[in-house]
């Protein structure tokens, strides 16, 4: 593959941990390849951190927090602005790493970078607005006493991230636990850290204090462990999969740490028989091959109705059949590969079981055969709801077509599932939308629309989707502490509303 031009010997990666405001070492003297998916080929070694470098950046985390926590509001807004305009400047650069590191074309790197810089702007203007709303009054009743509440950073946090959207998810984290006055501890993915990393240097040139943003890159055992174990730690802020987030849940128990999860799905695309069918077909490819279907709001499951079935089936054969899969820099590929080996090993067996598990017929895309990681987008009609690709998280390019007859039914099937984080419904009739919506047991539904975000919004799911919401006002509740002050009537210092969170 043509290295793109900015990949250039003489060109650094940043490969050390950030702690502290200094780029180090860890104290292991390991080192972690990371490797390009589209290739094969390693392209760095990074640090691989240990407990002891988790304690040292929770230690200066614990330090910077006695002076950020004094910041205002407007302090935070600035640097977080700052690091909006730095990642900014750097839009070319971090598309690049995104879609060397994590295989996804290069159109689809550029989306996230402009969400990361949306979120760090929005946050900035929340920081800004605690300045007003972090102490207000309350109304109780009675005239002997008056009463205040007081929004908080809830301490030093901890932010745990997966591989699939390397610095959106940490964008959704970091933004808001910074405006919230939250001193943080990263740990990216050991499949791609790079893209957090530079966003560390980022973080570094806009001036955010050293302490307040340390970066441990290494694995979940070495670093995620200790970090959701660490006594320093006050929050765990985590996305990933519900297997290893349960096992954060239980690791965080011991010190009685809060969490927020954000993990697997298995979510659904209504397709109503009134639909555009033109729109349909678009949500439904975008819904399951975007990031080459690595996607948490994958909507992998698609329920049509029953008499536009086969035209539905055939529109999405000749979209899978047509896929451009390929090398991610290269102009007109639709699809990458997946970010990791061990993903397109799970991803091959799933496409295996399913078709030892009696669907009506199987279409398959085109795929380069490697090196890399390329998977054939793959469509399974009529597959037996027991299997389990129907019911399991597959995160890969692997759509599944079952119809239905009834609302009803249709919503019945799309809840059928142990997860509960998003769903798209598609149909003409505005009534029937609002109503299939509330009908859902999902975190966020896309009524005849794409899977746009906006950081003014919010994330999070339903069941085992998730703990907790990411995004809007709600991310940032999650990273503050509540407290009330109450006092007699008479006493000073009671005021209507006092600047400074
Ligand atoms: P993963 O759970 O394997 O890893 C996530 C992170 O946890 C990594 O940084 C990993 O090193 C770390 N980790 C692993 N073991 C740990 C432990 N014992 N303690 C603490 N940390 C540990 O997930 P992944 O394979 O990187 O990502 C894919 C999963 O992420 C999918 O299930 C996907 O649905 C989910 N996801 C969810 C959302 C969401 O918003 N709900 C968004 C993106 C991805």
């Amino acid at each position: 593959m043509k290295q793109h031009e900015w990949f250039e010997p003489g060109v650094a990666l940043r490969t050390q941990l950030y702690i502290d405001g200094f780029w180090c070492a860890g104290e292991g003297g390991q080192r972690l390849p990371v490797v390009n998916p589209s290739t094969e080929a390693t392209i760095a070694q990074v640090e691989a951190g240990n407990a002891a470098d988790v304690d040292c950046a929770a230690r200066a985390a614990a330090r910077a927090f006695r002076t950020w926590k004094k910041t205002t509001g407007a302090q935070r807004a600035t640097l977080l602005r700052a690091i909006a305009r730095g990642v900014s400047d750097r839009r070319d650069h971090l598309a690049v790493l995104q879609s060397l590191n994590n295989g996804k074309p290069l159109d689809e790197a550029r989306i996230d970078v402009g969400d990361v810089i949306a979120t760090f702007d929005y946050y900035a203007d929340l920081a800004e607005q605690l300045d007003e709303i972090g102490e207000s009054a309350v109304s109780i009743p009675g005239d002997a006493y008056r009463a205040t509440i007081r929004r908080e950073p809830a301490g030093v946090v901890a932010l745990i991230v997966p591989w699939n959207f390397p610095m959106v998810t940490t964008a959704w984290k970091l933004a808001p636990a910074l405006a919230a006055g939250c001193t943080v501890v990263l740990k990216p993915s050991e499949v791609t850290p790079l893209p957090e990393l530079e966003l560390a240097a980022i973080v570094a040139d806009a001036g955010v204090p050293g302490g307040v943003v340390n970066v441990v890159t290494g694995t979940g055992t070495e670093v995620g462990a200790p970090l959701a174990a660490h006594p320093l730690i006050a929050k765990v802020s985590f996305t990933g999969s519900t297997a290893v987030g349960a096992q954060v849940m239980k690791t965080a128990a011991d010190t009685i740490k809060g969490v927020s999860l954000e993990l697997g799905g298995k979510s659904s695309i209504i397709v109503f028989a009134d639909a555009d069918l033109d729109l349909a077909t678009d949500l439904v490819a975008g819904g399951a091959f975007f990031n080459a279907g690595q996607m948490c709001s994958a909507t992998s499951r698609v329920l049509v109705e029953r008499p536009i079935a086969d035209a539905l089936a055939t529109r999405l054969a000749d979209r899978v059949t047509r896929t451009v899969v390929g090398d991610p820099f290269k102009a007109g590929v639709q699809m990458g590969p997946l970010a990791n080996r061990a993903q397109y090993e799970r991803v091959q067996r799933y496409i295996a079981r399913g078709k030892d598990d009696g669907a009506r017929f199987v279409i398959e895309g085109e795929a380069p055969a490697g090196p890399g990681y390329f998977v054939k987008p793959t469509m399974f009609v009529d597959i037996p709801t027991e299997s389990p690709l129907w019911r399991e998280e597959v995160f890969g390019p692997v759509l599944c077509l079952r119809s239905f007859d009834s609302e009803d039914e249709a919503i019945g099937a799309a809840n059928d599932t142990e997860f509960g984080l998003v769903a798209t419904v598609v149909t003409r009739d505005a009534g029937r939308g609002r109503r299939v919506a509330a009908g859902l047991d999902a975190g966020v539904v896309w009524l005849n629309a794409p899977q746009a975000i906006f950081p003014q919004t919010s994330w999070g799911g339903y069941k085992r989707s998730s703990i907790g919401r990411e995004l809007g006002p709600f991310g940032l509740a999650a990273f503050q502490e509540i407290k009330q002050v109450l006092m007699p009537a008479g006493a000073s210092g009671a005021p209507e509303c006092v600047r400074g969170a």
